[in-house]
């Protein structure tokens, strides 16, 4: 922590402003520390995004990251309330993004609340998880890394959605060069879906979301990952040994013929197919097993969309607890006049093709100011 802090005061204008306490979250691509605003005595969390110009892809991915966070305003979507400054704006690497703090993130709470979670907090929790989805997914923004780690609650079950650093926007007719195809290394295996375990090229869409969301739905009741492969194949392997195998239909576009051969063969266990109520357990009903076996579908095509689970008889009793008018609400962006970009609420929301000009054409350079861009943003 000491060296953290040592390294927070050389590295950022503001850091005067923080009293960093605690290291609450170690990633890939960085570190996530409590903060004391000195100011206001509010409570935040600091995620220090290590090395960011170290190459073209994780600057790209960075800048996803903070556009989609500027963008995006819900209330079930972590809020960035700023960028720190760099102190030195000519030479830096590392990036400091302060969001508003939140007591847990899924996995942590699960942990604390083994078999503790009532009814009525899973439906509260799953509800929130979708609104904050359907947010996303209505300014066409993929999250493609849904899990426990990324999703935040506080104690009185209030979730948001975090950690945008797989995210991508998707436009509408838009050409992306093979450099620039979609890759398909998304999603943390336990929750990634099966079009995505075995075939590079799937081209997959936002029921990819709705898949991981399925298995988190189960997770909240069992307290432990659905789907725990130790690689792809296995990923399978363990789908099938719970779902069942996928029709032939979905065998022949789904997947590459060795794959298919293999699912073919696949011998289940003798106590397998487990049924999703066995995994499940006792708290499941049926609205809950129609629920989740249809975010299960082997085919994405059958997958109900986001707000389609929201609809679901399910959530009948406490949909209006959260119903809101304006499900999204996507920023204006200062370089588009308020008639091109829209600030509208729903579907309606989608974000500004501008704004990710630098997925397809920006150099090394141009991407370095554009992330000075996006700080001074912050600081307008
Ligand atoms: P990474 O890309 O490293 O996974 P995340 O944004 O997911 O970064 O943050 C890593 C971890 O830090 C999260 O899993 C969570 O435990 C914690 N964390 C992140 N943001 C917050 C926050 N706003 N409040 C509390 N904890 C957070
Ligand atoms: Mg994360």
């Amino acid at each position: 922590m000491n060296q953290l802090v040592y390294q927070f005061n050389q590295d950022v204008v503001e850091s005067s402003h923080y009293t960093p306490d605690k290291i609450i979250g170690k990633g890939a691509y960085g570190i996530v520390f409590r903060a004391k605003d000195v100011d206001t005595g509010e409570r935040v969390a600091i995620k220090r995004q290590r090395n960011v110009f170290k190459s073209v892809e994780d600057t790209v991915r960075t800048l996803r990251e903070i556009k989609i966070l500027r963008l995006i305003h819900h209330p079930n979507v972590v809020t960035l309330k700023t960028i720190l400054t760099p102190r030195n704006p000519m030479k830096f690497n590392d990036l400091y993004m302060v969001f508003e703090y939140m007591d847990y993130d899924m996995r942590s709470m699960l942990k604390l609340n083994l078999g503790r979670l009532c009814t009525e907090q899973i439906s509260a929790i799953m509800f929130q998880m979708l609104q904050g989805v359907d947010a996303l997914h209505a300014a066409e923004v993929f999250h493609r890394d849904l899990k426990p780690q990324n999703i935040l609650l506080n104690r009185d079950c209030t979730v948001k959605i975090c950690d945008f650093g797989l995210s991508r926007v998707a436009f509408e007719g838009q050409c992306l060069s093979p450099t620039h195809l979609w890759t398909n290394y998304v999603v943390t295996r336990w929750y990634r879906p099966p079009e995505l375990c075995s075939n590079d090229r799937y081209i997959y869409n936002k029921s990819i979301d709705v898949w991981s969301l399925g298995c988190i739905f189960v997770e909240l009741f069992t307290g432990k990952p659905m789907f725990r492969g130790y690689n792809q194949i296995d990923q399978l392997a363990t789908i099938i040994e719970t779902i069942g195998k996928p029709g032939c239909r979905v065998l022949d576009t789904m997947f590459p013929p060795k794959i298919k051969k293999y699912i073919a063969e696949f011998i289940c266990h003798k106590h397998f197919p487990m049924n999703l109520k066995a995994a499940i357990g006792h708290l499941a009903d049926d609205r809950v097993i129609d629920l989740v076996s249809k975010m299960l579908s082997w085919d994405p095509s059958e997958r109900p969309t986001v707000k389609e689970c929201m609809e679901h008889a399910y959530f009948d009793a406490i949909r209006d607890t959260y119903a809101r008018d304006d499900p999204a609400t996507a920023s204006p962006s200062p370089s588009t006049s308020e008639s091109e970009s829209g600030s509208g609420s729903g579907s309606s929301a989608a974000l500004d093709p501008k704004e990710f000009e630098f997925e397809t054409t920006a150099t090394e350079n141009e991407l370095y100011l554009v992330v000075c861009e996006e700080i001074e943003l912050h600081h307008g």
